[in-house]
């Protein structure tokens, strides 16, 4: 039964309800709320039904047919929205808006919250490591402009891009948007590949009005204004709740950062790995030593945006050294950032008011140590501090219960001595209590009945209860009136039980909606410091971020890098820092040495070698250094990098999908039409994704390029063993090699990097280690010579069968190969002469 079919005017007013505000929403899972459940109809409930395994009910609503029906209990719709949101949905709470007991008629309802993969408040699917940003998109002909906000904390960014869609795929995506606000008339290719490769969801929202105009009051030029207010009023629209936790919009230029594409990202595995796309083995997993969540997610948002300020890097070096320097101070600041919590979400969450007394507790313990951070951040001179905001720490400390429920409807949320009256309130319920303990002995005295007890519950109140075998010890003048007959006992009232009851009961009430109201206007006052909060966090979570720095580089052993003015780059004995850490064996340290007339360095050397090895821990050291980190190495002299392009072998990343030879050139393009002077290009293997004198004169033509016009410095791992040969026309560029040790044809790598060419590839020694049958090999081994021997005479393109003869004749150097004339006797000797002259014939 479809909702478009059905007949309305025969529907119960509150289905109507449900209907209208449906049809206003088709795209979103209506969840309605009906006393202790959210239920869903129609299509929604078979969707539903089906996607959380619910049972499928139904529902008579007035038409002749019953309307499918499942629903949901409201203590636990977190749980099921998220599920749904993980896989793709959307979803929008309906409430009751006012309270059944005083509704005249029907209880009004309405929307009250949409939720989606970028509005997430709670819950599981909220990573405490990451931000989750909710964005929006708009076509400004000749650009696009894009803004960001992590609605949990408030943070919020805007962009322009140029008009290239790739580009802008590209940012969105290495940025970690989760869900994109578009105009319904915005590109729909591009929304499909954000949706459908990077599973990103789309929202479709067409207004532009003016709200919270503080959060873009200093921004002047109007194309970031107009999608920051596109954002903020799809946000308006969406989520009715307090939004005062906003902070100013920042606009990021790309001038002021390191310039990475999503693809080098992923190939350099900075926040994740590319196989098993996991946190572990990335370089994020190594540097993150953070305290707080607040510091992990800056540390992310350092590693994503390196600097390119020479004076921003140092300082941070600086602050680093000193750590390191002054470590009784480090250590009390690290067991004093162990008691902060996420003062950033927890802010975004005294916005929205949803914060119970346990979250107040979080606030004071943190607030506690405030104090005792400002001071060491003073005595190590940082250059950033914050105003402890003590009073705060005060208040919580005198109001805030310390051991409070999750709810905050339950009371026990105010400490003693807070409130007069609240206290008053108490005495009354202790003093009815406390009667009660006492009348109970005493009727026990004044009936005689021994085991005569006073209980309570909620359908009667207090109760006297008196077992059966009793029961003839009950007298008219005690007063007792019966009320209830269970299997053993009767349970009775007297006049005074419910007087004191009244009273207890009352104190109760009072004391609970007395403790809400005097929390809520704690949280209130909370609010106030949500500025405040912030700055602190700010602060806070940079000296998270640099203390695990420090505290990495001591574990390691990193040095402090020198940033050179010039061109010049000279790391001596460099690491990657994961592998080095993943691997069971000791890392091999090279030299990275490109002096100022050295570009680009050719490397070769066979599978395996650790080309790309060496060329991923040049970048990594270069970001490394420009997030302000100490470095893998002994020694490193280093310049500031305007942007890394990668460009890895097509084999290297099948997990993709992107292995076309087309990719790798579009690849290749962008790093050759956007690199300068100051840029770093990684190309890994390039061309091998096409036949061989195809890729090696691409190859060649993009080293000529990249050293006649763009002079960035370069690093070109190849198989071409003939691109070696540049080095006697290019004079920036130089050959460098990894050597492996042959024995016996056996081969072991030894992963170290020496000057000069090879020119042998060990393809068929490494598909020995391997382990491919021997058979097999043996037959590799069999043309391989034969290609060598034509490759001499310019020949290699000819891919005919192999003639016999010369099959045969690389047997017989296989079988002298095999002997060992110095233990042969002089007759065997002759005997094997013999054979061979028989086989040629
Ligand atoms: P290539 O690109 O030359 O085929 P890789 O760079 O992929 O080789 O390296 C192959 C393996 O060798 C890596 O997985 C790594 O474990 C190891 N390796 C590479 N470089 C080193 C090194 N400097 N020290 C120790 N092991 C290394
Ligand atoms: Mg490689």
């Amino acid at each position: 039964m479809k909702i478009s079919e059905i007949d309305k005017t025969k529907l119960s007013p509150m289905m109507s309800k449900y209907v209208e505000l449906k049809e206003q929403n088709m795209n979103l899972i209506l969840f309605y709320r009906l006393g202790d459940f959210y239920e869903m109809f129609f299509e929604d409930a078979i969707t539903v039904s089906r996607e959380l395994e619910l049972t499928l009910t139904g529902k008579s609503c007035g038409l002749d047919e019953r309307v499918p029906m499942c629903g949901v209990p409201h203590h636990a719709v977190d749980i099921y929205v998220n599920k749904l949101i993980d896989k793709g949905y959307k979803v929008a709470i309906c409430e009751q808006l006012e309270d059944p007991k005083n509704a005249k008629g029907i209880v009004k309802r309405g929307i009250v919250q949409v939720i989606s993969s970028g509005t997430i408040t709670n819950g599981e699917l909220l990573n405490e490591k990451e931000n989750n940003f909710l964005g929006n998109v708009i076509d400004l002909n000749h650009a696009y402009g894009i803004s960001y906000v992590d609605i949990t904390t408030g943070e919020i960014y805007a962009m322009l891009l140029p008009h290239n869609s790739s580009i802008l795929i590209s940012e969105i995506v290495s940025i970690g948007i989760k869900e994109i606000v578009v105009s319904d008339r915005f590109d729909k290719d591009i929304t499909y590949i954000l949706k459908e490769n990077f599973n990103i969801a789309i929202s479709i929202f067409d207004e532009i009005n003016d709200i919270n105009k503080y959060i873009y009051e200093d921004v002047t030029d109007i194309r970031y204004i107009n999608v920051i207010k596109h954002l903020l009023s799809y946000i308006d629209c969406t989520q009715l709740k307090d939004l005062s936790h906003f902070q100013k919009v920042i606009i990021k230029e790309n001038k002021n950062s390191l310039k990475m594409d999503i693809h080098t990202k992923r190939n350099l595995e900075l926040t994740e790995t590319i196989r098993l796309k996991q946190r572990q083995h990335s370089l994020i997993w190594l540097l993150d030593k953070t305290k707080t969540a607040m510091g992990s997610r800056l540390l992310k948002s350092y590693i994503e945006n390196p600097l390119v300020d020479k004076d921003e890097i140092e300082k941070r070096y600086d602050t680093i050294e000193t750590l390191l320097k002054q470590f009784i101070l480090t250590n009390d600041l690290q067991k004093a950032l162990d008691e902060v919590y996420d003062l950033q979400r927890l802010s975004g969450r005294v916005a929205f008011g949803n914060t119970n007394a346990r979250d107040m507790l979080q606030l004071k313990s943190s607030l506690k140590v405030l104090p005792t951070i400002k001071d060491i951040l003073n005595q190590i001179n940082f250059d950033k501090t914050f105003d402890p905001i003590n009073e705060l720490y005060e208040l919580l400390e005198k109001a805030i219960y310390e051991n409070p429920p999750v709810t905050v409807k339950e009371g026990y949320l105010i400490k003693e001595g807070y409130s007069e009256e609240l206290d008053e309130l108490k005495l009354i319920r202790k003093d009815g209590k406390n009667f009660i303990a006492r009348f109970e002995l005493e009727e026990r005295e004044r009936t005689g009945i021994k085991n005569l007890k006073v209980g309570y519950n909620k359908v009667f109140g207090y109760y006297i209860e008196i077992s059966k075998g009793n029961l003839n010890l009950v007298k008219e003048e005690f007063g007792y009136e019966r009320k209830q007959t269970l299997t053993n006992y009767e349970r009775y009232i007297s006049p005074i039980l419910k007087e004191k009851e009244a009273l207890i009961l009352n104190a109760e009430e009072k004391i609970i909606e007395l403790e809400y109201s005097l929390f809520c206007e704690i949280k209130n006052i909370v609010k106030t410091y949500i500025p405040k909060l912030q700055e602190i966090s700010k602060v806070i979570s940079e000296i998270d971020v640099l203390q695990s720095l420090a505290m990495v580089s001591e574990e390691n052993n990193y040095v402090r890098p020198i940033i050179s003015d010039s061109r010049d780059l000279n790391i001596i004995a460099n690491r990657h820092p994961v592998v080095e850490k993943v691997i069971d064996k000791p890392y091999v340290p090279n030299d990275i040495i490109m002096d100022d007339n050295t570009n680009i360095l050719l490397i070769t050397g066979p599978n395996m070698a650790g080309k790309s090895t060496y060329m991923r821990q040049l970048a990594i050291t270069v970001i490394m250094a420009q997030i302000g980190s100490f470095v893998p190495c002994k020694e490193a002299k280093i310049p500031i990098f305007d942007a890394i392009y990668t460009r890895i072998g097509a084999s290297d990343d099948l997990v993709s999908g992107e292995s076309t030879f087309m990719v790798e050139m579009i690849e290749a393009n962008n790093a050759i039409s956007n690199a300068t002077s100051n840029s770093l290009v990684l190309f890994d293997e390039l061309g091998r994704g096409t036949a061989t004198f195809d890729g090696m004169a691409l190859a060649q033509a993009i080293i000529e390029h990249i050293h006649d016009k763009i002079k960035c410095k370069t690093l070109f791992s190849t198989h071409y063993h003939e691109l070696t040969d540049l080095e006697n026309n290019l004079i920036n560029l130089k050959n460098i090699h990894v050597k492996a040790h042959e024995e016996n044809g056996n081969i072991t790598f030894l992963h170290k990097i020496e000057n000069g060419s090879v020119d042998k590839s060990y393809g068929i020694h490494v598909a020995k280690l391997a382990k491919l049958p021997d058979s097999l090999i043996n037959r590799a081994n069999q043309i391989l010579s034969v290609y060598e021997n034509k490759e001499k005479k310019r020949d290699i393109y000819i891919q005919e069968c192999l003639p016999l003869e010369e099959v045969k004749q690389s047997k017989i150097e296989e079988e002298i190969k095999k002997v060992d004339p110095i233990n042969m006797t002089p007759i065997d000797a002759l005997n094997f002469l013999y054979q061979l002259k028989e086989k040629i014939k």
